[in-house]
């Protein structure tokens, strides 16, 4: 049996349908009704979209999905990456799709097979690791990464204790910590930077993850200022051009948004960060995976949506959550462009 229920919105007709066993049990009918119901009650209301620019993918994001397109292309399937190509449910599904084989670890990956290496980097005992099974290596790392483990390099090789502000876990974190670990300390938050300890106050630096909040770690930097005055940093920031851009551009929608959707996966960190923001801005904030995350509830009373998405999330998915905004009710849309990006990577050499 389907469930279908239409309703008149202005401007046409917005539904719900669903399929049901027959006969339904009594409590998923109660569950479609008040499902039915949430939806009704968000239905009918004339609404803006206030669209956050730039946002989705970004330099690096593009670069790396690339270079594994071009791998199939080249050579078929399968095209073996280590972990995630980028921190994106619909980006992984559509490669693995295509043929891409994703693994946690080298050592399921067939020897003297081609894999590439993540946007995240890896550190350099993947790099050996990768050596000795006689891998043949894309690297797909971010150019923005690779800067930071060089700094990472350069920092520990002078002789300093490096404070690498980021999250335990991260990929990215787990990749630069590798470059030189019996020097790197991993500081997560104001408080740990406040109790880190250090054998020489008078030699540290200090790197970021790339995709942090920009606020937050400027005041971790600001207690390690304080704590070591001879602290040492990288020449320009490590939080890259994508995550500012797109930090900026929610700040100028957030404020004005009864509530902001952010498109991207829960594993994605400047995501993540971008429903911090609005949420500590004081906007109601909401990480989705695409439109099928949306619930009613959230909109019921929302006359303007705020709508972005991570460095990792494809632009099409925007659209379409803009598309199925539109089915209940009157949209406009108004997009705020706070910088225009023209950042662009070139590819690895063996797929050029
Ligand atoms: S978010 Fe920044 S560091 Fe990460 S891939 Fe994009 S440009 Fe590179």
């Amino acid at each position: 049996m389907a469930l279908r229920t239409v309703f008149p919105v202005a401007g046409g007709e917005a539904g719900l349908g669903l399929a049901l066993p027959n006969p339904p049990s009594p409590e998923l009918t109660a569950a479609v009704c008040a499902a039915g119901a949430a939806w009704l009650a968000a239905a009918g209301r004339a609404r803006k979209v206030l669209l956050a620019s730039p946002r989705s993918f970004c330099a690096g994001v593009e670069r790396a999905i690339e270079v594994v397109e071009r791998l199939l292309d080249q050579r078929g399937g399968p095209v073996y990456v280590r972990k995630q190509i980028v921190h994106n449910r619909h980006v992984v599904a559509g490669l693995e799709a295509r043929g891409a084989v994703f693994v946690d670890e080298l050592s399921q990956v067939p020897r003297e097979a081609t894999v590439v290496f993540s946007a995240h980097g890896v550190s350099p005992a993947v790099r050996a690791e990768a050596k000795r099974r006689r891998l043949a290596v894309v690297d797909a790392t971010c150019p923005l990464v690779t800067k930071v483990h060089a700094e990472a390099q350069r920092f520990a090789a002078r002789g300093d204790t490096v404070l690498l502000i980021g999250h335990a876990g991260h990929e990215e974190v787990e990749g630069t910590l590798g470059e030189a670990p019996a020097r790197t300390v991993l500081v997560q938050s104001v408080e740990d930077a406040r109790r880190v300890r250090v054998p020489d106050p008078s030699r540290v630096s200090y790197l970021t993850q790339t995709t942090l909040r920009v606020e937050e770690t400027a005041e971790v930097v600001a207690v390690l200022r304080d704590r070591f005055p001879k602290l040492r940093g990288p020449a320009t920031d490590d939080i890259c051009y994508a995550t500012t851009n797109r930090q900026d551009a929610l700040r100028s929608v957030a404020a004005d948004a009864d509530v902001l959707l952010v498109v991207g996966s829960a594993n994605s960190s400047n995501s993540v960060r971008l429903v911090e923001l609005a949420r500590r801005q004081g906007t109601p904030a909401h990480l989705i995976d695409d439109a099928h995350d949306i619930r009613p509830s959230w909109l019921a009373e929302a006359n303007v949506i705020g709508l972005t998405a991570g460095a990792s999330a494809p632009p099409r998915l925007v659209e379409e959550v803009i598309a199925a905004l539109g089915g209940l009710g009157p949209l406009t849309v108004e997009e705020r462009e706070t910088t225009h990006e023209t950042t662009h990577f070139t590819l690895p050499l063996a797929v050029r």
